[in-house]
C-alpha cells in the first residue's frame, strides 16, 4: 500500500488550537484545510475547509485527543485516510540543536519537550499535537519542521547578546523564527527576480500577527529580528517587539508586576494592540487611521518606522541588496505599510510603482518597484504548510507499519 500514499497532513499545534492541510503529491493548494479551536473548553470545535466548502463540528468540550480522532473519522470518510504517507508538524522552537527537519522518534520527541524552556507557550502544545496525532496516525513516519532551523546559519556576531557567558553558555542567544516563510519566501524570490541562486542578497519581511525581518544571503540566513523568543524586533498585533529592557525595570518596580505580568503586558497587550487601545488587527487600524483615529495612525507610524529600520539595518548584514520581499497577511495584501515602508527606504535606493503595488494582494506575487536601477521590492505568498509538507514528503514510505 506504501505506493499508494502519496498525501502529506501538516499539523501546527498550539495550546488551544490545532491548524491542519492535507496535501495530494506535490500540488501547492491544500485539498483539505481547517484547525480545530477553543480546545478543552466546551465550545471547542473543529472546522474543514474544502475548496469554498466549510463544515462544522462540535467537538463538546473535546480537546486536542478529541479534534485529532474526529478530523481522522472525517479523513476515513472521505476515503483520504489511507493516501496519508507522512505527517510534518510545525515546531517552533529546535534550539540549536535542530537544523534541519527531523524524523520524529520518541527520543526527538523527548529533546523537542527539553527545549520547552526556550518556548514555553509553543513547545509544550507542538509536543502535545505530535503525541496525540502519532497515537492516532501511528503507521506513517512523522518529522519535525522547526521555526528555527532556517536561522542556524546566522554567524555568532549576529546571533550573541552582549551578556556575560555563564548565561550565554545556558543558550541564551538569539535563535529567529518564521524560518520556515523566510526559506520559502527566499527560494521563490530567487525564481521571480531571476537572481542567481549563488549570488543574491535579500532582505525578507514576514508581517503577520507575528513579524520579523530577515537578511537571506545566497539561500542563508544571515541575521534576523527575532530573538531568543518571538517576542524581540518589529511591532506585532500584540507583542511590543524592541524596547529597552530597562523600560520593563521601571514599569516592574512602579506597577510591582511579576514576571507573568510583564510577559502578559509585552506578548499579549502591546504592539498594534496597545499603541492604539483600539485592535491588534492591521486592517482595522488602517480604515481606522483612514478616518483619523489618533491610537490607530500612531500604531501604523510606529509600525512602520520599526520595520523601516530594521531593513536598513538588517542590509547591512549583506553584502549586496537585491531586494525587499514583503510576505505574511499584512506584507501580501496592505499595499499601505508597503507604501510606508518603501518611502522611508530611499537610502537604499528603492523606489515604490504605485500602480504594481495598490495591485499586490489576495496572494498575488510580483515586483512592486519602479526603476531596474537599485534594489528591487517585491510580494511574495508565502505557503508555510506547503513547505512543511515538503520537507515532510521524502520520509514517505520509510517503515510504514500497518494501519491499526
Ligand atoms: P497572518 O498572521 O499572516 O495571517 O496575518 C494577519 C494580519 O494580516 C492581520 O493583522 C490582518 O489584519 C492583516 N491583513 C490581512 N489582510 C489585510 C489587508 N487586506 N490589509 C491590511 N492588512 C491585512
Amino acid at each position: 500500500m506504501a505506493e499508494a500514499r502519496t498525501h502529506v497532513l501538516v499539523i501546527n499545534c498550539g495550546s488551544s488550537s490545532l491548524k491542519f492541510s492535507l496535501f495530494a503529491g506535490t500540488d501547492r493548494a491544500a485539498i483539505l484545510s481547517g484547525l480545530a479551536e477553543n480546545l478543552g473548553q466546551p465550545e471547542s470545535r473543529l472546522i474543514l475547509k474544502e475548496n469554498d466548502a466549510k463544515v462544522t463540528i462540535a467537538l463538546d468540550g473535546g480537546s486536542h485527543d478529541t479534534a485529532l480522532r474526529r478530523l481522522m473519522a472525517d479523513l476515513q470518510e472521505r476515503g483520504l485516510l489511507d493516501a496519508i504517507g507522512a505527517v510534518g508538524h510545525r515546531i517552533v522552537h529546535g534550539g540549536d540543536r535542530f537544523v534541519k527537519a527531523t524524523r520524529l522518534d520518541a527520543e526527538v520527541l523527548a529533546e523537542i519537550d527539553a527545549l520547552s524552556y526556550l518556548a514555553p507557550l509553543h513547545n509544550p502544545a507542538n509536543v502535545l499535537g505530535v503525541k496525540v496525532a502519532m497515537e492516532v496516525l501511528g503507521w506513517v513516519p512523522h518529522v519535525a519542521v522547526f521555526d528555527t532551523s532556517f536561522h542556524m546559519t546566522i554567524p555568532q556576531s549576529a546571533h550573541t547578546y552582549a551578556i556575560p557567558q555563564e548565561y550565554r553558555d545556558a543558550g541564551v542567544r538569539r535563535y529567529g523564527f518564521h524560518g520556515t516563510s523566510h526559506g520559502f519566501v527566499a527560494k521563490e524570490a530567487v525564481d521571480l527576480l531571476g537572481l542567481d541562486p549563488k549570488d543574491h542578497g535579500l532582505v525578507i519581511a514576514h508581517l503577520g500577527n507575528g513579524s520579523s525581518a530577515t537578511a537571506v544571503l545566497n539561500g542563508e540566513s544571515v541575521d534576523t529580528s527575532m530573538g531568543l523568543t518571538p517576542l524581540e524586533g518589529l511591532v506585532m498585533g500584540t507583542r511590543s517587539g524592541d524596547i529597552d529592557p530597562g523600560a520593563i525595570f521601571h514599569i516592574a518596580r512602579q506597577d510591582k508586576q511579576s514576571i507573568d505580568d510583564l510577559d502578559t503586558l509585552l506578548n499579549r497587550k502591546s504592539g498594534l494592540l496597545g499603541l492604539s487601545g483600539l485592535s491588534n488587527d492591521c486592517r482595522t487600524l488602517e480604515s481606522a487611521a483612514a478616518e483619523g483615529h489618533e491610537g490607530a495612525i500612531l500604531a501604523m507610524e510606529v509600525m512602520v518606522h520599526r520595520l523601516a529600520r530594521y531593513i536598513g539595518g538588517l542590509a547591512t548584514s549583506l553584502p549586496r541588496l537585491d531586494a525587499v520581499v514583503f510576505t505574511g497577511g499584512i506584507g501580501e495584501n496592505s499595499s499601505f505599510v508597503r507604501a510606508k515602508t518603501i518611502a522611508r527606504l530611499a537610502a537604499l535606493g528603492i523606489k515604490l510603482d504605485e500602480n504594481a503595488n495598490g495591485g499586490m494582494f489576495g496572494g498575488r506575487c510580483g515586483v512592486i518597484s519602479a526603476t531596474a536601477a537599485g534594489p528591487a521590492a517585491a510580494v511574495i505568498a508565502t505557503n508555510e504548510e506547503w513547505a512543511i509538507a515538503n520537507e515532510a514528503r521524502p520520509y514517505i514510505g520509510q517503515d510504514i507499519r500497518k494501519a491499526g
